[in-house]
């Protein structure tokens, strides 16, 4: 059962690897909006974990997974100064660091608990770049969380549980997941020919 209680058509499988140990309430939050957000996509997630704080970070081997990995700081030579992270084509793989959320979420005043706001604002960020890595053409536009360029507007309607994929990219995004998703070869001795 998903955060909608009902079941949804597809599910990505997602390995998410904090390499930088966030507090319990800023991962835990992050988690939870990646969820509803994807869920509201009319995407079930499967959400698995690497070991917090470790480098380690890798797809199980017989895994169409999806990896997501929080670092801290951008590469060096970063140039995207309205990005919080990336998803290189083709590489079912989206990174999101860390120091560019917090200092997107430095720029607004925050009520409640502020290591669960930058959780609030981390999972958007990690949905945005897993609408990157589901969406092959035209991945910005519209106003949802899909929009490029994030300010005053896209926080508040974070914060309000509204920032969303528009209905049109979620269309996009479960086309995607279904079609990627080769079935593993049946073992010779199990075929029925
Ligand atoms: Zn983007």
């Amino acid at each position: 059962m998903n955060a909608l209680g009902m079941v949804l058509a597809v599910t990505l499988r997602i390995v998410a690897c904090d390499q930088i140990k966030l507090e319990d309430e800023t991962w835990n939050s992050a988690k939870a909006q990646v969820i509803r957000i994807l869920n509201r996509a009319g995407i079930e997630v499967d959400w698995m974990e690497s070991a917090r704080g470790s480098k380690a970070c890798k797809r199980p081997s017989d895994g169409d997974d999806f990896l997501v990995v929080v670092g801290d700081m951008p590469p060096k030579g970063w140039t995207s100064p309205d990005a919080m992270g990336f998803a290189p084509p083709d590489t079912r793989r989206a990174y999101v660091f860390f120091s560019l959320v917090k200092r997107f979420s430095s720029n607004f005043i925050h009520t409640g608990d502020a290591r669960a706001n930058l959780g609030i604002v981390l999972g958007h960020a990690i949905a945005h770049e897993l609408g990157h890595a589901l969406i092959p053409v035209n991945a910005h536009g519209g106003s949802g969380i899909m929009h490029a360029k994030w300010s005053f507007r896209e926080w508040s309607l974070m914060m309000a549980g509204s920032l969303l994929f528009d209905f049109d990219r979620a269309k996009t995004m479960r086309h995607e997941i279904e079609s990627r998703h080769v079935p593993l070869p049946v073992p010779i001795s199990e075929r029925i020919d």
